[in-house]
C-alpha cells in the first residue's frame, strides 16, 4: 500500500505588499461567486484583472465595483464558455497580447454544477455541457493563453477543484467526473510545463454561493466560508509568493467537521 500525502492547505494567506502588483490576472467566472471575489482581491492588491463572464453587462458590474475600490480599472473579455470555438479563444489571446503583451495570471473559476443524480439516470446533454465547461473550455482557454505566460517570470494557472474530484461521491455525476479530469488536466500540463508557467488545483471547499446552494438547498448558508474568506487562497497562487508551488492540488479550507 502507498502512503498519500496530505493535502496542503492555503487557508486565508496573507500576501507580502508586492505579490500582485502590476501583474495581469485573467479569472473565468469573474461575474459572481469566488471568480467575483477573486478578481476584486486580486484588483485591491494591484493587479490589473482581465474579468472573463458571460455577458459584459455582468462584467461591467464587477469593473464598476473594482473602481469604487480604488483598483485599476479591468478589462472585460466576454466569453460564453459553451459556446466559445478555437477561433474565439484565439481571439481573444490576441484581445490580450495587444493590451498588456502577456498574461502573468489565470484563474480557471467557472463552473456549472449540472444535476443531482445517479449515473443510470443521467441526462447525457447536460452530462456534455458539465464536461464541456468544467473540462474542454479551460483546456481551450489555457492552450489559447500558454504563449502569452511563456515569457512572464513567475506566471502561475489555477484550476479550480473540488472534494468530489478526489474521491467519486453518488449522485454528484459529471460534476465530480469532469473535477477529477480537472486534476488530470493540472497534472499533465504541470508535468510538460516544468514551472514556467507553474501550474495548480485549488479546492475552495464548502463556500457560499449559488452553486453550493443547488447542490445543499436545506444548509444553512450562513456556517459557510464566504467567497471574500476564499479569494485569498486563489490570489496567493496566483502571485508571485507562490513561487515554490508547482503541480500541486491543495485546499483553500481545512478539511470541515463531520
Ligand atoms: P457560482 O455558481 O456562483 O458561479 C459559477 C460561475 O461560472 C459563474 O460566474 C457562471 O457565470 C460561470 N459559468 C457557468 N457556465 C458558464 C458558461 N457557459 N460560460 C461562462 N461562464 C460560465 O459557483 P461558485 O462561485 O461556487 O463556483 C466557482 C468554482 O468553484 C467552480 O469551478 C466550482 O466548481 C468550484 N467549487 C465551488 C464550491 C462551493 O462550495 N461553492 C466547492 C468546490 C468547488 P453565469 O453567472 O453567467 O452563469
Amino acid at each position: 500500500m502507498t502512503a498519500t500525502a496530505p493535502i496542503r492547505v492555503i487557508d486565508r494567506p496573507t500576501l507580502s505588499d508586492n505579490a500582485l502588483r502590476g501583474r495581469v490576472i485573467l479569472v473565468t467566472g469573474a461575474n459572481r461567486g469566488i471568480g467575483r471575489a477573486v478578481a476584486q482581491y486580486c484588483a485591491a492588491a494591484g493587479a490589473q484583472v482581465v474579468l472573463s463572464g458571460r455577458t459584459v453587462k455582468g462584467l461591467e458590474k464587477v469593473d464598476d465595483e473594482i473602481r469604487a475600490a480604488g483598483g485599476e480599472p479591468a478589462s472585460l473579455l466576454p466569453l460564453d464558455l459553451l459556446k466559445a470555438t478555437v477561433d474565439d479563444y484565439r481571439a481573444a489571446a490576441d484581445a490580450v497580447r495587444e493590451a498588456f503583451g502577456r498574461i502573468d495570471g489565470l484563474a480557471h473559476i467557472a463552473g456549472l454544477l449540472g444535476e443531482m443524480s445517479r449515473i443510470e439516470d443521467y441526462p447525457p446533454m447536460t452530462w456534455h455541457n458539465v464536461m464541456h465547461v468544467n473540462v474542454s473550455a479551460p483546456f481551450l482557454l489555457t492552450q489559447a493563453m500558454l504563449p502569452l505566460m511563456s515569457g512572464s517570470p513567475g506566471s502561475s494557472i489555477v484550476f479550480t477543484s473540488s472534494g468530489v474530484g478526489r474521491a467519486g461521491r453518488a449522485h454528484w455525476g459529471a460534476y465530480a467526473v469532469s473535477k477529477f479530469a480537472t486534476e488530470g488536466l493540472m497534472q499533465t500540463l504541470a508535468d510538460e510545463c516544468d514551472g514556467q508557467p507553474r501550474v495548480n488545483a485549488l479546492n475552495p471547499g464548502a463556500t457560499r454561493t449559488v452553486m453550493r446552494r443547488s447542490a445543499y438547498p436545506a444548509e444553512d448558508p450562513t456556517v459557510l466560508a464566504t467567497p471574500a474568506d476564499i479569494a485569498p487562497a486563489f490570489a496567493y497562487l496566483l502571485s508571485t509568493d507562490s513561487a515554490d508551488i508547482h503541480g500541486q492540488t491543495l485546499d483553500a479550507q481545512p478539511p470541515r467537521k463531520k
